[in-house]
Order: C-alpha cells, then structure tokens, then sequence
C-alpha cells in the first residue's frame, strides 16, 4: 500500500464541487501513520526547532507527534474563542467573507524558531495567518510542513519567502 490509498477523495464536500482529501483512513492506521512521520521526521533533522505550531483541527494529530518526536513544545492555533488566555489574531479572506485564528500571547518567545504544521496547503490563506501570527510574537518560522499539498491552487504563492514541504502532492 502507497499513502495515497489511506487518503480518501469525498466529492461535494464540505460543498458542491470540491474534492475533500480525507485523512481519517489514514490516522486509523498505525503503521501509515509511522510512514507519514518518517517522511516529515526525515526533513527536520538538525533544524534546531523550539516550537511546533499545529492548525486546528487536522493539523493537530500530526504536529503534536512532530512536536513529541523533536522533545519540543506544541502551540495549538485555533478558531476564535477557543483559546482561554490572552490571545492575537489574524484573519484571512474565504471565497465569501473571512476566517480567523488565534494563538495564546506567551506561547511563542521573541527568537523562537517555529515549525508550522497543517494536513492540507490548499489555497495558502490559512498557513499565510498562521505565519503572521507567528511573526507578530517575534517568531523565527523555520519551515511551513503538511502532509499534502493541493499544488493546482498554488498555495506556495502566498507565502512565498517561506520553505516549504509536503512529502504528498496532488
Ligand atoms: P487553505 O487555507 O490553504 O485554502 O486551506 C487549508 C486548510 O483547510 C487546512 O487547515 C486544511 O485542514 C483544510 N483543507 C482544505 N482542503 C482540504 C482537503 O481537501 N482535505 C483536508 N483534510 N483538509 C483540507
């Protein structure tokens, strides 16, 4: 079995005419699971990260691995109100309307070298927020990490002076 075959396309979801990746086959198998954190395991050697952002919500399962397998800290960033301290936010345009995200205040010190984990780069909007929010702190973003990448919506191009690397890309 490739990882490609524990990712399964929904059609119409979350609506009409998108292609959702779906990546619960994939987290109910133990032995991909292993394969994916290899893979991004792999490219982080040696890059002397401090912190592992993870995006709510799939970018979670992965980046707290990331963040546990390095012996370094995990930041959630979530939807507004989730978070319980102090927080900042940055917003990002949607086809119709905006979204936004926080993180905690302390969670990122001036000079922290930060690794940012999602599942998916689609469009780029999301990880482009999380990028800011990172930056507002005084964070040092090391490396943008997924496990897929949508390549035909050119993600990359928001967030263009970042490294960027997804071991999947379709
Ligand atoms: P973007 O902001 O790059 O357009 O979208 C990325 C965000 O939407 C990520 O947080 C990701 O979890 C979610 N996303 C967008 N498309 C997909 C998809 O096909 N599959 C999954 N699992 N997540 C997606």
């Amino acid at each position: 079995m490739t990882l490609n075959q524990y990712i399964r396309d929904i059609q119409d979801f979350p609506k009409e005419g998108v292609v959702f990746k779906d990546i619960t086959p994939l987290l109910a198998n133990p032995k991909a699971v292993r394969e994916c954190m290899a893979l991004l395991m792999n490219n982080l050697k040696d890059r002397k990260i401090d912190k592992v952002v993870g995006v709510e919500s799939r970018g979670f399962f992965f980046a707290t691995l990331i963040a546990y397998e390095l012996g370094v800290g995990f930041v959630p960033v979530r939807k507004p109100k989730k978070l319980p301290f102090d927080t900042i936010s940055a917003s990002y345009e949607l086809e119709y309307g905006t979204d936004t995200l926080e993180v905690h205040t302390d969670a990122i010190k001036p000079g922290d070298r930060v690794l940012i984990h999602d599942d998916v780069l689609a469009t780029g909007g999301t990880v482009k927020a999380v990028c800011e929010l990172v930056e507002k702190l005084g964070g040092e973003i090391v490396q943008c990490n997924f496990l897929m990448e949508l390549s035909f919506l050119h993600g990359r191009d928001k967030i263009s002076k970042q490294e960027v690397y997804a071991p999947l890309v379709y």
